[in-house]
């Protein structure tokens, strides 16, 4: 069978609850889409020659400063956006007041980012929240996009591949090596999923990398073959870490 190019359950689901509840724009507010064509051509992407490795903007002259200091455990990382303006608010409307009709959106636009980035993989899965933070939260950011993803990709979903073991810290505000600390043995993933595959790994956010690290780790020590990652938005690496 030929890989799904649409998930109608995910598409059809939707727009049948854009028509009951017609939307507001994240980025201007009008109605009728939930992030209108208008918004959507002023969003950031991020440039093809990105980071071969992290998929973080270069800037003129100069390289990617993270990939040659560290050594990324993944394959190749690749978002959508820029983190800034109208698609860091839309990842906070997901978030942090359950405009769950944005998941399905940002899958699409991370289908043709994977479809790019030719990234050839045999599920997908997302980074974990620890039970704690979900009861809090009521949902799974990442399992959203995650899950609709897969199904247009054509692979099975997996979220008990990835799982949280701890609460941990916030990431926001610590550097670089805090927040590779901050995660450690936070994540453990499950041999009896993985072994052996290709595993993609979804987030709405990657800022320094560390928490794809930390995932990709754990995944690898289960027996996963190659690990990849995908997330909406990255921040630029010459910008202040932020959210
Ligand atoms: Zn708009
Ligand atoms: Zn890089």
């Amino acid at each position: 069978m030929n890989t799904a190019k649409t998930a109608p359950f995910y598409d059809l689901t939707w727009s049948a609850l854009d028509w009951l509840f017609p939307p507001q724009c994240v980025g201007c507010g009008k109605r009728g889409a939930i992030l209108c064509d208008r918004c959507q051509t002023t969003l950031k992407t991020i440039p093809i020659d990105c980071c071969k490795k992290c998929g973080k903007p270069l800037h003129a002259t100069k390289i990617c400063q993270t990939c040659l200091t560290q050594e990324f455990s993944f394959t190749q990382a690749r978002a959508a956006y820029l983190y800034e303006g109208i698609v860091r608010e839309a990842i906070h409307q997901l978030k942090f007041s359950g405009n769950l009709g944005l998941a399905n959106l940002f899958s699409k636009m991370l289908y043709s980012v994977y479809l790019y980035g030719n990234q050839q993989v045999d599920l997908v899965t997302a980074v974990p929240l620890s039970q704690n933070k979900l009861n809090e939260r009521g949902f799974n950011q990442s399992v959203w996009i995650g899950r609709p993803l897969a199904t247009r990709i054509g692979v099975p979903f997996k979220s008990r591949a990835l799982i949280k073991m701890k609460d941990t810290e916030p990431q926001v505000g610590l550097n670089r090596v805090q927040r590779h600390g901050n995660l450690k043995g936070a994540f453990l993933a499950e041999p009896k999923l993985v072994n052996g595959k290709k595993v993609l790994i979804v987030d709405d956010v990657m800022t320094t990398g560390a928490t794809f690290q930390a995932c990709a780790e754990a995944l690898l020590v289960a027996g996963a073959k190659e690990i990849y990652c995908l997330s909406v938005a990255t921040t630029d690496h010459f910008l202040k870490p932020q959210d």
